[in-house]
């Protein structure tokens, strides 16, 4: 048996268990701030001290567990991920990020191990931002990042997020006292690819390089409405009709750039079936981990698509309404993290992120790495989330093969 094999069946049950904590009986949903997020909250905490940590909570409601050594100049370690989940969503989204360091450090407990270095392990309340509908609220607020002006989101039932901070016994005007800097060295996050990378390679882990940096853009088209049985075919200025080119012609231009761009959001007006369309709202999101080629491939898609609407005698309106830029992972890290992986007997590879994570924001204080899991057909933020324990075990092992190495 491996050295790991328990402390994989472990996490895996702790996730399981961890689940439980959920708004809806009938499926996965813990968010910021909630009932469900004290629960999960207290639970870590008794893990953590179980694994020989001391424990706290944040003002933004951040979990924390520190494994401090003797060393009074000792570098310090942060790993974590998020402990919320989308509605509907899975059980290792951000929660493994948090309980396989837990894991790791309950090994070097029982086996009576130490570290030559502060480790601290963090379980951040929001990442999801679907209660207030503004992401990374957890690590932004650590990352010093957080936003005046986010006192004034609202909830779906109308609670502030100042009162929710209230109802959590948490006070929003104490949040820029869970800011850290200068004190941590690197930070660390073992997250679920969410994407069908590592399947498909047969790997259970890899090293993420970069978070790719994301624009979206509202696009409201404009013609003119008419009746479907009396104006002819060549009279029309049908803004569906229009649409419907751009979002094949912005599919054709993602793919000529080797970048992902996608229409995720269509409504049309009047929608109505004999009604010509007369106004089209959509949106598009734009990724790459190289920001300027985005930037080249945007350009291209907006000229593209002012061309269709005038050749259509469409009116077309563009508006960013997001934009982040690409997040590099540190070199030093990637390397350490490559290594500890050949350790293990897997090739070390390397892959980028798609999507968000709360590495983006701590990369604001310091050094980042990511180390992705393989997991089942790639699916995340649904209920078929799912993993294996025996990629546990490895990720498991790749993390103490990490911690034994660090720092440089
Ligand atoms: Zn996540």
């Amino acid at each position: 048996m491996n050295l790991f094999s328990p402390y994989a069946s472990l996490t895996y049950h702790r996730c399981e268990q961890l689940a439980q904590y959920s708004q809806n009986p009938q499926y996965m949903d813990r968010r910021y701030l909630t009932l469900e997020h004290r629960q999960a909250n207290n639970q870590v905490a008794l893990w953590m001290k179980q694994a020989g940590m001391l424990t706290w909570q944040d003002e933004a409601g951040n979990q924390w567990g520190a494994l401090k050594c003797d060393n009074p100049n000792a570098p310090t370690l942060v790993i974590g991920s998020h402990l919320d989940t989308v509605p509907n969503g899975g059980k290792y989204d951000g929660i493994l990020g948090v309980l396989l360091p837990i894991s790791v450090l309950q090994y070097l407990h029982d086996t009576q191990q130490s570290l030559p270095y502060n480790l601290q392990i963090v379980g951040f309340g929001d990442e999801e931002g679907t209660r207030f509908g503004a992401t990374l609220l957890g690590s932004r607020a650590v990352a010093g990042t957080w936003q005046e002006n986010w006192a004034n989101l609202v909830d779906a039932d109308g609670i502030g997020l100042p009162q929710a901070m209230r109802d959590f016994g948490l006070d929003i005007n104490l949040i820029r006292n869970c800011k850290r800097e200068h004190n941590i060295n690197a930070f660390i996050e073992i997250h679920i690819e969410q994407g069908p990378v590592l399947e498909a390679k047969k790997l259970a882990v890899g090293v993420v390089s970069a978070i790719a940096g994301a624009r979206r853009f509202k696009c409201t088209l404009t013609g003119f409405a008419g009746h479907a049985g009396t104006v002819p075919m060549n009279m029309r200025q049908d803004a569906l009709a229009g649409a419907a080119e751009m979002i094949l012609a912005i599919e054709a231009l993602a793919s000529t750039h080797q970048l992902v761009a996608t229409v995720g959001k269509l409504s049309c007006l009047s929608g109505a079936t004999n009604v010509i369309s007369g106004k089209t709202e959509f949106s598009i999101d734009i990724r790459s981990e190289n920001d300027q080629q985005r930037d080249v491939a945007f350009t291209q898609i907006e000229q593209k698509i002012h061309d269709i609407a005038t050749t259509r005698k469409l009116k077309l309106e563009i508006s960013q309404t997001h934009s982040a830029s690409t997040v590099k992972c540190d070199s030093g890290l990637q390397t350490q993290l490559s290594q500890a992986i050949a350790k293990q007997g897997i090739l070390p590879f390397t892959l980028s992120s798609g999507a968000g994570h709360d590495t983006m924001a701590m990369a604001n204080i310091c050094p980042v790495g990511m180390l992705f899991m393989r997991c089942d057909k790639g699916i995340s933020h649904h209920p078929a989330e799912a993993i294996t324990e025996h990629d546990v075990e490895h990720t498991l092992a790749v993390l103490h093969h990490f911690l034994q190495s660090f720092p440089l």
